[in-house]
């Protein structure tokens, strides 16, 4: 059973005007595309065939590189379609507020940390917000790497993503990153996180 590209659960236009449905076109039905098509072509005729994406993600320092990058890239764009959302943004409620409070001391110190993270992340890669024993914790990887990955520093289940690769954002923002990133704030799917969370907590 070989993976599938998710549908997007929105139209290619419903995050502007933060997010422009040129890049979404090109980002979900080329890249996300190709990672899944490559990973396919990866695992072909292996026992992998028959695992969940993230048992495979977990031992991936055994594999190929083709499954490190392009399993990463299936994964990470899975979680990063969905924690996003029109008419979304503005600050948590629920036990995601009540833990990024407690975890960071408030929600715009979070947004500071996450927003550095992303923007510091050199090259290509993601920001993330994961729970790693109960706790939240911000940081970033590099590459398609993600942090259910044994060869990642940062680890713990993932909430949300941001995805800062060129590609992400170059069409509307070229060079101009940290404007991405702060416009990624107005279209967060809270109310995802939330469900992350509380599937992350079990
Ligand atoms: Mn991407």
């Amino acid at each position: 059973m070989a993976f599938e590209l998710p549908k997007l659960p929105y139209a290619f236009n419903a995050l502007e005007p933060y997010i422009d449905a040129g890049t979404m076109e090109v980002h979900h039905g080329k890249h996300h595309a190709g990672y899944t098509n490559n990973l396919n072509g990866a695992i072909q005729g292996s026992s992998l065939e028959a695992m969940p994406i993230e048992a495979i993600l977990k031992d991936v320092s055994k594999l190929s590189p083709a499954v490190r990058n392009n399993g990463g890239g299936f994964y990470n764009h899975n979680l990063f379609w969905t924690v996003m959302a029109p008419n979304a943004g503005g600050e948590p409620q629920g036990e995601v507020g009540k833990l990024i409070n407690k975890s960071f001391g408030s929600f715009s110190e979070f947004k500071e940390k996450f927003s550095t993270a992303a923007a510091s992340r050199f090259g290509s890669g993601w920001a993330w917000l994961v729970v790693n024993d109960g706790k939240l914790v911000v940081g970033s990887t590099p590459n398609q790497d993600n942090p259910l990955m044994d060869i990642s520093e940062l680890k713990g289940s993932p909430i949300l993503a941001l995805d800062v690769w060129e590609h992400a954002y170059y069409l509307k923002y070229q060079n101009r990153r940290p404007e991405y990133i702060g416009n990624f704030f107005n279209v967060i799917n809270w109310a995802q996180v939330e469900k992350n969370l509380n599937s992350a907590l079990g």
